[in-house]
């Protein structure tokens, strides 16, 4: 009942917004209703906030059509949603139904992978068990943070294998392995269940970690992984942590898992953030200028979904007012996204960690003392306030116990003149900014 009241508000929301919009934001949400409250869950804080600020008034127009003015609408983030914001695969029906078990992206290709310093070992590592499955890592155990590329490589393994080789795939997230597995003990299918899971050349278990923990399901894990490794069929596990820091794994399998070869993908670093800027505005057919690509390869640092995210929705925003992407306009539309690094620093935290290089008492920079081993340093937080916050002169002189905005100006220029005409202590006010950035 109340899942077709939300496949009504879906069917709503595609009809007013454009499809770039709807695919970027409607899309990757997952809604759950409860007791006049509707949940409505999304990948990350990106597409919260794209979602609501493209349709945000309309759905909760639409929320309250389908369910009722007293519904209350939450808001939630659940990263394990993050694959399926993607839009669903489309591939080659009856080469895929031969061949594979499971949802392959044909997006996901070695080709589309940009190669650097912190991906280039699992990447290299890929590449050798597409090549030769079975024969050089078994398992290829995969680790790193949300957004990497770890999803995009075993994919890309899967469709390189797709292509060249007739064996067959198996490739499930570890929540769907443990969800068939619980299936199939409630139907008393577990043989079926085995052999099918036997009858593979490679098995691809994404987020593997969704297991950890879980006894039947490690249990039936343990087994398969045994059959599979002793008639050496490729074994490929993607996880959020490595095997040592999975806690609740069983033993038994955390040195299984460290059999083969455990390879992890770190953030990448600013070079290769602007190559996949670049490799996915061109996949895109945009044109994005330097300004702007460095404006969000720099900003947004820890996440390629995230980077890629902002693309899209610069692209759609683009798109549907018929502008041409700059800078301005980038600013504006990511504002939120942009701002978050920034958002997060407070003039607190400056006027405490400048107190401390300083050796002065944090409470001194609200004072009004004006000896120079207190009011300089003072000046230097005020400086820095400006720099790393959003907040307007008068509001930063209220922070610094209520001083006037003249006087935060006057910190603002004396610094910068300062820094202007001696490169040790610009060198100095650097270092101090980027540590309190970090
Ligand atoms: P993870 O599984 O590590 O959370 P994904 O593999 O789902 O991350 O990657 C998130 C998004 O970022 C995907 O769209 C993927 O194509 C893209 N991506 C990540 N790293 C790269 C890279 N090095 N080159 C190109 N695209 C990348
Ligand atoms: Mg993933």
């Amino acid at each position: 009942m109340s899942i077709n009241k939300w496949n009504q508000i879906v069917k709503a929301l595609k009809a007013q917004l454009s499809s770039a919009q709807f695919d970027a934001w409607v899309h990757p949400v997952h809604a759950r209703y409860h007791n006049d409250k509707l949940h409505v869950i999304v990948p990350s804080r990106f597409f919260l906030d794209g979602l609501k600020q493209d349709c945000g008034e309309l759905l909760t127009q639409l929320v309250y059509q389908q369910y009722g003015e007293s519904t209350e609408i939450i808001y939630q983030i659940d990263a394990s949603l993050v694959h399926q914001a993607e839009a669903p695969p489309k591939q080659d029906a009856a080469l895929i139904k031969n061949t594979v078990d499971g949802n392959i992206d044909p997006r996901f290709t070695f080709k589309n992978f940009v190669v650097g310093s912190s991906n280039a070992f699992c990447f290299a590592a890929s590449q050798a068990v597409a090549e030769k499955p079975g024969e050089c890592y078994n398992p290829l155990y995969i680790h790193g943070g949300v957004g990497l590329g770890k999803t995009h490589l075993i994919h890309a393994i899967a469709n390189e294998l797709i292509i060249h080789s007739p064996l067959k795939i198996a490739y499930r997230t570890g929540e769907r392995f443990t969800n068939e597995l619980i299936t199939a003990i409630r139907k008393g299918t577990t043989d079926q269940f085995r052999r099918k899971y036997r009858r593979v050349d490679v098995l691809i278990i994404d987020d593997v970690q969704f297991i950890a923990g879980k006894t039947s399901t490690q249990e039936e894990f343990f087994h398969t992984f045994n059959a599979l490794h002793e008639i050496r069929k490729q074994i490929i596990l993607v996880s959020d942590r490595s095997p040592r820091d999975m806690s609740h794994l069983e033993e038994r399998l955390r040195s299984r898992f460290n059999w083969g070869l455990v390879a992890d993908i770190q953030p990448p670093d600013l070079e290769t953030r602007l190559a996949i800027l670049e490799a996915k505005a061109e996949l895109a057919g945009i044109q994005l200028d330097k300004e702007v690509s460095y404006l969000l390869a720099s900003r947004i640092v820890n996440n390629v979904r995230e980077l890629e995210g902002a693309l899209t929705r610069l692209t759609a925003f683009a798109h549907l007012t018929n502008q041409s992407i700059d800078i301005h306009m980038a600013k504006n539309i990511l504002r939120d996204q942009l701002h978050v690094n920034v958002r997060s620093i407070s003039v607190d935290d400056i006027q405490k960690k400048i107190a401390e290089y300083y050796g002065i008492n944090p409470k001194d920079m609200r004072s009004n003392k004006r000896s120079r081993n207190i009011a300089f340093p003072r000046q230097v937080a005020m400086y820095a306030s400006k720099e790393l916050t959003q907040l307007s002169l008068p509001e930063i002189g209220s922070q610094f116990g209520g001083k006037d905005h003249t006087t935060i100006l006057y910190a603002v220029r004396k610094i910068n003149t300062m820094c202007e005409n001696d490169k040790n202590f610009d060198d100095e006010v650097s270092r101090i900014i980027s540590s309190i950035r970090n």
